[in-house]
């Protein structure tokens, strides 16, 4: 598919050339835009709300580089201080104060965390805390839900969001049966399955392990209930909780979904925002759990490059920022306006559609049904979202290119940015 109204010459250029380089020509998979088809753009620079492609169109960004830009792009602060981190060196491979740092603010912050050890993403500290969980319960077995995404370990690329619904792969060949064999799923928000788990196999548990918000099949909220349910029966059968905190970690509440909705897991993974924009991640919680990790304890985890000092000094920047009085307040405002806004055009210009937000993080299915879980999300109508990402970005707005991923604010986008961004979908939605 060609742009009409966006001149892209340079990006496709691009583009060709990195298809014949990267496998898709990419680096991670969704970004292709295979599922919404056409031509990615490729990106020059980001700046606060926005970003400029390589051929100089500007966009409203709605990705915030998947959700660490939550201060917004390149913020100043952010910079500077990397940039005064850049001058002490990239790597130490030892210990420095700025883990310390850190540490103290994610714990401060999460309710669940009393321990943290840091690692270099999502992926990562999802692939360790299951090696916890089994470690400290002596179970094999995981539960994990159908269209929650954790990273692309072996065992947890069961019945996968993110990437791997939006390819429509129920799996990926290479991973032996073998490492899957103690990954069970259940459909999200649906207590009754979780028990039905817990009641064939009640000694062979570790623990579940979950998105307490969806964002990796859209946006998907818990039920009322649903964490509350999660939290009862696994203490009923001595097993953990875990919360990957990896997406709403710092975006849900400036302490996760955990704080927003008081329900406290044994153990929660993190990335994205706390790395603000540098590869990390980092796994947390009960300080009778983590002490069982390396060299504390016997569970092996280790990394060459965690807990270097650039990520750490981008991490703690962007915590400060985040909390200074009133962020979390204008994200909720800012990004409630986005959605009520999305929706509310969607029925006037006669579609069906069901989404929300909460705090900075947002979605819209094109289905008329509620959304509970990944088999809901599946009913949407790819083929109009597919037309209405591409119309939005010939209008100048850079949503997620897939229906399987949510959007996300920052405290940089303005009460002028959503306008514009309802002007533009107002045109396309009518147009669809
Ligand atoms: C992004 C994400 C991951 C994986 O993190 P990477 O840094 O991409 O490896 C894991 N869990 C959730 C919930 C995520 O959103």
């Amino acid at each position: 598919m060609v742009n009409t109204t966006i001149k892209t010459t340079k990006s496709e250029e691009i583009f060709a050339a990195a298809q014949k380089l990267m496998p898709g020509g990419v680096s991670s998979p969704v970004r292709a835009f295979k599922s919404v088809g056409g031509q990615p753009i490729v990106f020059d620079h980001v700046k606060g709300a926005y970003i400029w492609d390589i051929d100089g169109n500007q966009y409203i960004d709605y990705v915030g580089t998947w959700g660490p830009a939550i201060c917004g792009h390149a913020h100043p602060d952010v910079i500077s201080a990397l940039h005064e981190a850049l001058e002490k060196g990239t790597s130490f491979g030892a210990p420095s104060v700025l883990e310390n740092v850190l540490a103290s603010m994610v714990i401060d912050a999460v309710p669940s965390i009393e321990m943290v050890r840091f690692v270099n993403s999502g992926t990562e500290a999802c692939m360790a805390v299951i090696r916890l969980m089994r470690a400290f319960t002596g179970r094999d077995k995981i539960i994990k839900f159908e269209g929650c995404y954790h990273g692309h370990a072996d065992m947890l690329l069961v019945q996968a969001g993110s990437g791997v619904a939006t390819l429509g792969l129920p799996d990926s060949p290479g991973v032996p049966k073998s490492a899957t064999s103690n990954t069970v799923t259940a459909p999200y928000n649906d207590l009754e399955a979780v028990k039905a788990l817990f009641e064939s196999s009640p000694d062979e548990i570790a623990g579940v392990i979950l998105e307490p918000v969806v964002g990796n099949a859209g946006f998907i909220p818990p039920d009322a209930g649903f964490l509350e349910g999660l939290r009862v029966l696994t203490q009923e059968y001595g097993a953990l909780l875990v919360f990957d905190e990896v997406m709403t970690g710092f975006r849900i509440a400036y302490g996760g979904a955990q704080e927003k909705f008081g329900i406290t897991p044994d153990l929660t993974t993190l990335g994205k925002v706390i790395g603000g924009g540098l590869p990390v991640g980092a796994y947390g919680g009960r300080k009778d759990i983590m002490s069982m990790v390396a060299p504390a304890g016997p569970m092996y985890q280790a990394g060459t490059l965690s807990g270097n000092p650039l990520a750490m000094t981008a991490g703690i920047k962007t915590l400060e920022l985040l909390q200074k009085p009133g962020t979390y307040e204008q994200l909720e405002r800012i990004t409630k306006k986005l959605s009520d806004g999305l929706l509310q055009i969607a029925k006037e210009t006669g579609h069906e559609v069901y989404g929300g937000q909460i705090s900075a993080m947002f979605g819209m299915f094109f289905t008329g049904e509620p959304v509970h879980n990944y088999a809901d999300a599946k009913k949407s109508d790819l083929s109009k979202f597919s037309r209405f990402h591409r119309g939005m970005l010939e209008h100048g707005v850079y949503l997620a290119p897939s229906q399987f991923e949510a959007g996300f604010t920052s405290l940089a986008h303005t009460d002028e940015d959503i306008d514009r961004t309802l002007e533009a979908a107002r045109e396309v939605l009518s147009n669809l």
